[in-house]
């Protein structure tokens, strides 16, 4: 699409939903490009750098943030920084893909509000059972983080109302069919499709 802004489909979901593998399993689909988000976390062992994000200083990120240089940014879990820079959406747009971001629920929604027509997917657990014995089998987090990322979850689905779409996790095939259905589907909006439309129309010979 050529427009002044690229279609933008935007992943969120409560940690150790699955939504990075959900994601991962997109990259099939043709006509995606991935964003790559700044962020002053640390990066870990198995990430290569300027492939899964820009890791930057704290001092950095906020000359980006004072330079406008984010579309949206947000402290997630109340200690690091992560933002998705603009030129992310302007590459894409040159590039006539449709932009990709896994972002936490702050971030989304600041998205949706400057960009309405953004396609917003929330990934969840089937349930608190569920998403516990994910957490637990990661073996990344002590018996505390665990519960903070499971009262963290519960808010977040509590707070999914401006989703457009939900798709449950309990079946990573069937979720990721889900996943790659959506991002095909809503290219065939109407609003989506004017000039396509007016092609078609002016074959048949007038407006
Ligand atoms: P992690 O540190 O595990 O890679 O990511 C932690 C959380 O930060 C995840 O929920 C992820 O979706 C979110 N996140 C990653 N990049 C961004 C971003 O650019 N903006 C926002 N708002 N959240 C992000």
């Amino acid at each position: 699409m050529a427009g002044s802004t690229p279609r933008v489909l935007i992943v969120s979901g409560p940690s150790g939903s699955g939504k990075s593998t959900l994601v991962q399993n997109l990259h099939g689909v043709p006509g995606l490009t991935f964003s790559i988000s700044s962020t002053t976390r640390p990066r870990r062992l198995t990430e290569s750098p300027g492939k899964c994000y820009d890791f930057i200083t704290e001092a950095e990120f906020k000359r980006r943030i004072d330079s406008g240089e984010f579309l949206e940014y947000a402290q997630v879990f109340g200690r690091h920084w992560y933002g998705t820079p603009r030129k992310q959406l302007d590459d894409a747009r040159r590039a006539g893909l449709d932009l990709v971001l896994e972002i936490d629920v702050q971030g989304a929604r600041q998205v949706k509000q400057k960009l309405p027509e953004a396609i917003a997917i929330f990934i969840v657990p089937p349930s608190r059972q569920d998403l516990e014995r994910r957490l637990r089998s990661r073996g990344q987090d002590a018996d505390e983080a665990i519960a903070r990322r499971l009262e963290g979850a519960r808010q977040e689905i509590a707070s999914s109302a401006e989703y457009d779409f939900v798709v449950v996790n309990d079946d990573l095939e069937r979720a990721s069919d889900e996943l790659r259905a959506i991002a095909v589907a809503s290219r065939c909006r109407r609003r989506d499709n004017d000039e396509r439309l007016r092609k078609i129309l002016e074959s048949f010979g007038g407006s």
